[in-house]
């Protein structure tokens, strides 16, 4: 398979356009072309001699994912299906601006990213997980989730000039934290944030991108001593070895101890504020006990927790608490001094929890095989 454009940073497309003699500045307007204007096919990029877009056209391959199903909430998150070159379903959510999560107050829009499909890890809440682990995400399949969001965000601005400049940007923050374990496709995902942290592709700057892991505690070092300022959130879930390997078959590899070393060196390693997301399920959770512990784990760590009540996955037994139980469990977290945020309703009523809306569309297939 040709490889994409999407795939490769500015100097390697610019030492494959040297190797064909073209001038320096071809490059930046392919970027241009690439990452502003956003273009889907190569006679498009109308500033490029012919015969150029003839050899780019036999080189690279300039796939992007085909949009199944978009589906907006009450709250104007936005889900988006995407089918993959050889078939596979991902998803991205698009989050409007919400001060309250992952960073400071302003009006921006965030982009949770899938970086796999399917999902290895098998947390017993999640629907990501249900059907297993199907294969890792290449560099231009994590990043066109982004291009493509902003291209379906042009097109509704119908009011906008046909004038061949580029619409203004959508996305200013992007979380990875949709289908899949990112850090488990480290390679390849690091290229993707890379390519989208630069100024001469994505634009959007490494403190606005947060990674969100379940707890490779060795990736998490790996992290630490990359030079970007990602910022970094720990699944949770559990604040006990007893609750949260209930809960998540990793913490067997990586048990709280060891994973909470990774979190004090990244800390010390960057200096940046940490995230703890830690889901409510009623009854295995909840408890004030549960909430004492996790204040004794974050509170060394100055991190911060993100409560998400439970969002229901078909065929799985557990339960959201009670709305005054959530709130009970933030007031116990904040008057041990974390500070801490409940996650009220965003897009449940689309299956936006990560991989649900996926999950459901697999299934139907199945159920009703196309002619
Ligand atoms: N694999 C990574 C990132 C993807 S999961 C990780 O586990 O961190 C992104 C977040 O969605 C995680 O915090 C995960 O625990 C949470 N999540 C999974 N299933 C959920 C559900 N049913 N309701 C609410 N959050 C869920
Ligand atoms: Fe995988 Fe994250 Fe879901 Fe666990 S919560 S199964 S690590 S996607």
């Amino acid at each position: 398979m040709k490889p994409s454009p999407h795939a490769l940073t500015r100097e390697e497309l610019h030492r494959q356009l040297a190797a064909w003699h073209e001038p320096a500045y071809r490059t930046d307007q392919l970027l241009a072309w690439l990452y502003e204007h956003r273009v889907t096919a190569w006679d498009a990029m109308t500033n490029l001699p012919r015969s150029l877009r003839a050899r780019l056209a036999e080189t690279f391959d300039l796939r992007v994912p085909e949009l199944v199903t978009v589906r907006a909430a009450a709250d104007s998150t936005t889900k988006f299906l995407w089918r993959l070159a050889d078939g596979a379903l991902i998803e991205s959510v698009l989050i409007p601006a919400n001060p309250a999560l992952y960073g400071e107050a302003s009006d921006r829009h965030t982009l949770c990213v899938s970086t796999q499909v399917g999902c290895a890890y098998g947390c017993k809440f999640c629907a990501s997980g249900l059907d297993g682990w199907k294969r890792n995400l290449t560099p231009d399949e994590i990043v066109n989730q982004v291009l493509a969001v902003e291209r379906w965000h042009a097109e509704r601005e119908t009011a906008r000039p046909a004038s061949g400049v580029p619409p203004a940007r959508l996305i200013t923050n992007l979380v990875i934290m949709g289908m899949g374990e990112p850090l488990a496709n480290y390679d390849p995902l690091l290229k993707a944030l890379r390519l989208l942290n630069a100024p001469w592709g994505g634009g959007i700057g490494a403190r606005k991108i947060t990674i969100s892991t379940s707890g490779l505690a060795p990736q998490i070092r790996k992290l630490a001593e990359e030079p970007e300022q990602f910022r970094l959130a720990i699944s949770l879930h559990g604040a006990t070895d007893e609750v949260r390997s209930r809960l998540m078959p990793i913490n067997r590899r990586y048990p709280l101890r060891e994973l909470i070393a990774a979190c004090e060196h990244y800390l010390a390693r960057k200096g940046r504020m940490l995230t703890f997301e830690y889901l409510l399920l009623a009854g295995v959770n909840d408890s004030p006990a549960d909430a004492r512990a996790l204040i004794r784990l974050a509170r060394p760590l100055g991190a911060k927790v993100n409560l998400i009540p439970y969002n229901r996955v078909e065929g799985l037994p557990w339960r959201r608490p009670a709305e005054a139980a959530c709130e009970a469990f933030l007031a116990e977290l904040e008057r041990g001094g974390i500070k801490a945020t409940l996650r009220r309703e965003k897009g449940t009523d689309i299956d936006a929890a990560c991989g649900q809306l996926r999950l459901k569309t697999e299934r139907q297939n199945a159920l009703s095989p196309s002619p």
